[in-house]
C-alpha cells in the first residue's frame, strides 16, 4: 500500500463514519442508519462498494458500529454503537447521549436491590 492509498482510505473511513452518523434515523429509538440515504451519500461521494465495505469493516472492528449483511456479503443494515459509560453507583452501562437525570430513579431502585441482595447473602 503506498501513501496515497493510506490517505484515501483514511478519508473514506472518516467520510463513511460522518455519513453514517448523519443518517441515523431519529424517528426510531436506537441507532439505525437509514440505508437509502446512506447509499445515496456514498454514490454521490463516488465511493466504490469495496471502499465502503472496507471502511465499514474498519469501523466495525473498532466497535463504532455493527453491520448486517446478506449471504452475498452486501451490507443491508448499519447500527451505530453509542458511546457508553458505567454508572459508578449501580454499575449499569449507560449511554452518554441519554439524559443522566432519567437514570436517577432507576439507579436508586438498583442500589436498593443490590443492598437487599447483599443482606440476603
Ligand atoms: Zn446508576
Amino acid at each position: 500500500m503506498n501513501n496515497d492509498e493510506v490517505v484515501l482510505s483514511r478519508f473514506v473511513v472518516n467520510k463513511v463514519w460522518e455519513v453514517a452518523q448523519a443518517c441515523v434515523d431519529d424517528s426510531r429509538k436506537g441507532w439505525h442508519v437509514m440505508m437509502p440515504d446512506f447509499g445515496d451519500a456514498m454514490d454521490s461521494l463516488e465511493f466504490t462498494a469495496k471502499e465502503v465495505r472496507e471502511a465499514l469493516a474498519f469501523l466495525e472492528a473498532r466497535t463504532y458500529l455493527i453491520t448486517l449483511s446478506d449471504e452475498d456479503g452486501h451490507v443491508t443494515g448499519i447500527s451505530l454503537v453509542p458511546p457508553r459509560f458505567r454508572c459508578e453507583f449501580c454499575k449499569m452501562w449507560l449511554n452518554t447521549q441519554s439524559n443522566p437525570e432519567n437514570h436517577i430513579d432507576f439507579c436508586l431502585r438498583q442500589q436498593r436491590k443490590i443492598e437487599r441482595n447483599r443482606n440476603l447473602l
